[in-house]
């Protein structure tokens, strides 16, 4: 099935049903939203070529035109390519070309330079509606099966290059139905708020409000502000929204400043990296029962494990603690093992790499069969996170074996930082490592011995970074050393990085 169904069927039974809010204001119904679809979708064919199964490339920040473009994508039976709107230029045309993009809608259709566009591929402006005369449009979405490719995700590797994961219209059905069933039930008055990037995990959420007739709501800053999400739940109410856990300590402290609590507010979920227990305690202290966590990944999108309500809510449980700080147990469409290193199951409690099966695990990595082979083993994905399941299945993290460093929400993979700043003249070794950051979650330090084992003007640096990699993968801090620890193979250890940031931490307090 396309899942671009769901916005067929929901627009025939109930057009006039609110659809589209840039803020508070209403920009279209279920019919509008449809017809501009419709719209795009004859445009995509007619003007531009583009057929079932071509990739078109969106690489623009959240607007309701986001989503209309990604339902006249997926109505003619192509592929989104989301990008992050925050990449270089440089990186996002990269994916654009590994991908064999026809097209790349930007904001404004002037973001790539014509050295960076790949041959072949045309740059769009995403916000131009085309006129409705000329092309005849599509009454219904093309036909797909459940195993054609919808959504090709690019997530870095630990080798430092991007790899695209192929989720099906059957991946997409799947994570969409496990919503209502283990995360939160959805019903036609609530409003899916989209705070967090729509190219990520927040705008996997508009199938299931799409498929029950829900309001989605882009706040007018077009991203994550406190104080305006609290201004549009009190307005809208209802509202649901999916926030990294840096994104709900920023409005804890923000509710807490205006003493507000959450009203017009039905559901926080949270995810994409570690809570810390005692700001749980202080959102549930602020909010109320209206938090829930996930934990996914790009390969099995938003839909690994769970983490209720109700367990979140009840600080007074015995064993609350522990309960807090797991990711909660297997959503419904998807079974947890612990692999030991020969991917043999181990027993509860023993710590090992935690492996996932179910209607959600991507189809493989695009164009990439090696990779594909090293992370789909026997039917099984192999997340890289390390972690253990209790008796009950609730399952622990306990550390992320591809030394992810997540700051604000954002994936920043050590590795190709390092690639960049290795490209300095005057770098010799480098090692990058994340640093526990309060605001942050954790910030990106990077330890650099120098040629001339000179340290370097940062500010300089920072810019000669900034020309090639975006700036929320820029180091926060740059640390200059005479060598780098190294084992016996040559590997530097990391471990022993991260260690000396602690000590000096502890002692930059004491
Ligand atoms: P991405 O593929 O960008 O969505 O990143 C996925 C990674 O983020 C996972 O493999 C985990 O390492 C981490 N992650 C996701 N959800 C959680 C969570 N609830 N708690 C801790 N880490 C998480």
């Amino acid at each position: 099935m396309n899942i671009a169904n769901w916005l067929h069927d929901t627009q025939r039974r109930a057009p006039q049903r609110p659809a589209l809010f840039d803020g508070t204001r209403q920009v279209a119904d279920y019919a509008t939203f449809a017809a501009h679809v419709r719209q795009r979708a004859a445009c995509l064919v007619d003007q531009h070529g583009v057929a079932a199964g071509d990739a078109v490339a969106v690489l623009m920040k959240n607007s309701c035109d986001y989503l209309e473009l990604l339902y006249a994508i997926w109505w003619i039976g192509a592929v989104v390519v989301p990008i992050n709107a925050k990449l270089h230029p440089a990186e996002a045309a990269w994916i654009a070309e590994n991908a064999e993009a026809k097209l790349i809608f930007t904001d404004g259709g002037r973001v790539l330079s014509a050295r960076d566009l790949p041959l072949r591929c045309k740059e769009l402006d995403g916000h131009a509606l085309p006129p409705t005369r000329g092309w005849p449009t599509l009454e219904h979405p093309v036909p797909r099966q459940a195993s054609d490719l919808a959504w090709l995700f690019y997530t870095s590797g630990t080798t430092g290059r991007s790899k695209g994961v192929m989720l099906s219209h059957g991946n997409l059905v799947a994570m969409s139905l496990c919503y209502p069933i283990d995360v939160d039930p959805v019903s036609a008055d609530d409003a899916a708020v989209y705070a967090a990037p729509m190219s990520h995990g927040a705008g996997l959420y508009n199938f299931i409000h799409v498929r029950c007739g829900a309001r989605h709501v882009v706040p007018a800053s077009h991203g994550f502000d406190a104080a305006e999400l609290f201004g549009l739940a009190t307005e809208l109410g209802n509202v649901s929204l999916f926030a990294a856990p840096t994104m709900v300590k920023r409005m804890v402290e923000q509710a807490r400043r205006q003493g507000y609590r959450g009203e017009g507010i039905k559901t926080i979920v949270y995810g994409g990296g570690p809570m810390y227990l005692a700001d749980l305690r202080e959102a549930v202290e602020t909010f109320g029962p209206r938090l829930v966590q996930i934990y996914g990944q790009g390969e099995s999108p938003m839909t690994i494990s769970v983490l209720p309500r109700a367990v979140i809510a009840d600080g007074q449980r015995v064993g609350w603690a522990s309960l807090a700080a797991s990711v909660g147990h297997a959503q419904s469409c998807v079974e947890i093992r612990i692999l030991d290193t020969h991917h043999q199951p181990v027993p509860a409690g023993e710590r090992g790499e935690i492996a996932v099966r179910g209607a959600t695990v991507m189809h493989g990595y695009w164009r990439n069969p090696e990779a594909t082979r090293q992370t789909l083993v026997d039917g099984w994905l192999l997340t890289g996170d390390i972690g253990f399941l209790d008796p009950a299945g609730y399952l622990t993290l306990t550390d992320r074996s591809k030394d992810v460093i997540i700051t604000g929400g954002s994936n920043v993979y050590p590795r190709e930082v390092e690639e960049v700043l290795a490209q300095h003249p005057e770098v010799f070794e480098v090692c990058v490592v994340g640093e526990p950051d309060a605001q942050w979650g954790e910030s990106v330090v990077a330890f650099v011995v120098t040629r001339s084992a000179q340290p370097l003007d940062t500010a300089e640096l920072s810019a000669w970074f900034l020309t090639r990699m975006a700036s929320f993968k820029k180091p926060k801090k740059y640390l200059f050393r005479d060598e780098l620890p190294k084992n016996s193979y040559g590997k530097i250890l990391k471990t022993d990085l991260r260690q000396w940031l602690k000590e000096a931490s502890i002692a930059a307090v004491r």
